[in-house]
């Protein structure tokens, strides 16, 4: 009996906010869902997030990063979309490879299902079959989580034909799961138009119209705005043609730290109006950690320059985290940081345009794949060790470091990664042996986090405040056994290593002022509120330096 109460309200708890877009991509839908995660929590609601990817990959591992933005990898390993970033940066929840839906994973599951007889005598139909596998999996992350609310987010644009299932889906739950338990947001937008001056709900009716068609009505509205909030005429305008309550259109204006944009919709009421819409008993909201936080990121008026190296092509979207991890860190050692690229092909051409890296206060080289524009990260980490610039590097970083290492410091001439130069006469960065006789390409690297142990007394234990820690890993390549003991009675000190000893995990130059390498991705781990050691350790670094102190001051 007992059990039946407690499982019923279990059950009775659970409420789905779904979030679609319109009119355009890039609206900030990722960053709406967080918002709204936030306000929840700020209630003291416990809530997880889903991202519905309608693309048929079966995870974002083996999409261009160059046109879909960063690889995310999670805990597990899970090659993620890069909007699961923003979720366990704004949530501080832990998600994991369920927390990804993409069309790939449901097709290959139904289509592996048919094969095994599961359908037997049926005609197997994108409804319900493809929709049932949707909800399935939406259930399951809402019963694993066993969240007060789960947040659904759905990729692309409203009309986007791929995205049908996945919307179809979301209206059969609405009728499915009991009154009151589910809620639809819709972020679009609405631009002013020069000529005009005047905010334009056209392209907001025309997509809510487009949702309708498939059978969805919004709750909410959050419109993308140009130039501040929506005047209330416009606002009046969405609710009237929209369907939805003048309480229920919110604006999503321009932040100067993206952490702000829940304190923007709650002070236009959203988290009350969600609450209220969804019948979750209502309790003040408590933001003033937060507050704290956000504050800590606008108010430092010194800026801190840091070069980050790499190809243009990787711009943008492509490093994220890594973008976010700096920003986390600046905050904590009190400054802004301002990140430039740097394309490392212009050193490689003329090596004298290095010294565009004189003024700034410390380098980074992130992580990165194949041959172009490495050349020029060996020259740019070159110019950081001889000329005792902090520096961090970043997998590929770290790995580039050691070769420039094995090459100048050791005398190892012409080593390199097999990577670059397979035939190199000193493979001092070689493929892991397990992924030599690997032939598929998708979730096959090393992947996840992974247990990495700190030398006592040595950087990375100062900075992390331990000496064992967790970090995620994305990578084939590894320091070579068969060098170790050159490089470091060369003087190259790994303080980090796998605890079975099989990795260098990091790579330390202590008689310089900064100069550490990580083999993992510490970028995936970092919170606004608990910046990433090795990142805090960059941008103090290059602080305390620009300061003029002998030695940086952890
Ligand atoms: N290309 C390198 C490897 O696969 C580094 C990967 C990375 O930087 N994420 O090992």
């Amino acid at each position: 009996m007992l059990k039946t109460v407690v499982y019923w309200q279990v059950f009775l708890l659970v409420k789905y906010i779904f979030i679609t877009g319109g009119v355009l991509s890039g609206l900030g839908k990722g960053l709406v869902t967080c918002s709204v995660g936030k306000m929840l929590q700020a209630r003291g609601f416990d809530v997880s997030a889903v991202k519905c990817d309608p693309y048929l990959n079966v995870d974002a591992g083996t999409m261009n990063p160059y046109i879909h933005g960063e690889v995310f990898v999670l805990d597990d390993g899970y090659e993620a979309d890069m909007d699961l970033g923003a979720y366990e940066r704004f949530l501080g929840v832990e998600l994991t490879g369920l927390n990804n839906i993409t069309s790939g994973q449901v097709y290959q599951r139904v289509i592996q299902e048919e094969r095994e007889g599961g359908y037997l005598g049926r005609c197997v139909q994108i409804i319900p079959h493809v929709t049932d596998e949707i909800k399935r999996r939406l259930r399951l992350v809402a019963d694993k989580t066993g969240a007060d609310v789960l947040l659904v987010e759905c990729g692309g644009t409203v009309g986007d034909i791929e995205g049908l299932p996945f919307l179809e889906a979301f209206r059969q739950m609405r009728l499915e799961e009991p009154r009151g338990d589910t809620l639809l947001v819709h972020v679009t937008l609405v631009p002013v138009l020069d000529a005009v001056g005047e905010p334009k709900t056209k392209p907001t009716q025309h997509s809510v119209k487009e949702l309708r068609a498939i059978g969805l009505q919004p709750d909410l509205i959050v419109a993308r705005t140009e130039g501040g909030p929506l005047p209330d005429d416009p606002k009046r305008k969405i609710a009237l043609y929209c369907s939805v309550e003048e309480k229920a259109v919110y604006s999503s204006v321009d932040v100067e730290s993206l952490y702000e944009l829940p304190l923007v919709l709650e002070e236009q009421g959203m988290g009350d109006v969600v609450c209220d819409y969804l019948g979750l008993k209502d309790c003040a909201p408590d933001f003033s950690e937060w507050e704290d936080m956000v504050r800590a990121f606008k108010e430092p008026t010194e800026t801190v320059k840091i070069a980050m190296c790499g190809k243009y092509a990787e711009l943008a979207d492509c490093y994220v985290s890594v973008n976010e991890a700096l920003r986390h860190a600046a905050a904590k050692a009190g400054c802004r940081v301002q990140i430039d690229w740097i394309e490392t092909e212009f050193f490689e051409e003329d090596i004298r345009q290095v010294k565009v890296l004189e003024e700034y206060d410390g380098v980074l080289v992130p992580g990165g794949f194949g041959q172009r524009g490495a050349e020029g990260k060996i020259i740019a980490l070159n110019h950081c060790r001889t000329r005792d610039l902090p520096f961090l590097g970043i997998c590929y970083g770290f790995q580039l470091a050691t070769v420039e290492y094995a090459r100048y410091v050791v005398g190892l001439e012409g080593a390199a990664s097999t990577e670059c130069v397979p035939e190199t006469p000193h493979p001092v960065i070689d493929l892991l042996p397990e992924q030599k006789e690997i032939s598929e390409l998708g979730g096959t690297m090393r992947l996840g986090a992974n247990t990495v142990i700190l030398d006592e007394g040595s950087l990375p234990h100062k900075l992390y405040g331990s000496t064992e820690v967790r970090e995620r890993h994305r990578h084939r390549w590894e320091v070579n056994p068969e060098y170790w003991e050159r490089l470091e009675e060369g003087g190259a000190v790994f303080p980090g290593w796998s605890p079975d000893k099989g990795f260098k995990e990091i790579l330390w130059l202590p008689e310089l002022y900064f100069f550490l390498g990580t083999q993992f991705h510490p970028e995936f781990k970092s919170r606004p509120w608990s910046p990433s050691p090795p990142y805090y350790g960059l941008v103090k670094a290059s602080l305390d330096r620009k300061r003029g102190k002998p030695r940086p001051e952890f």
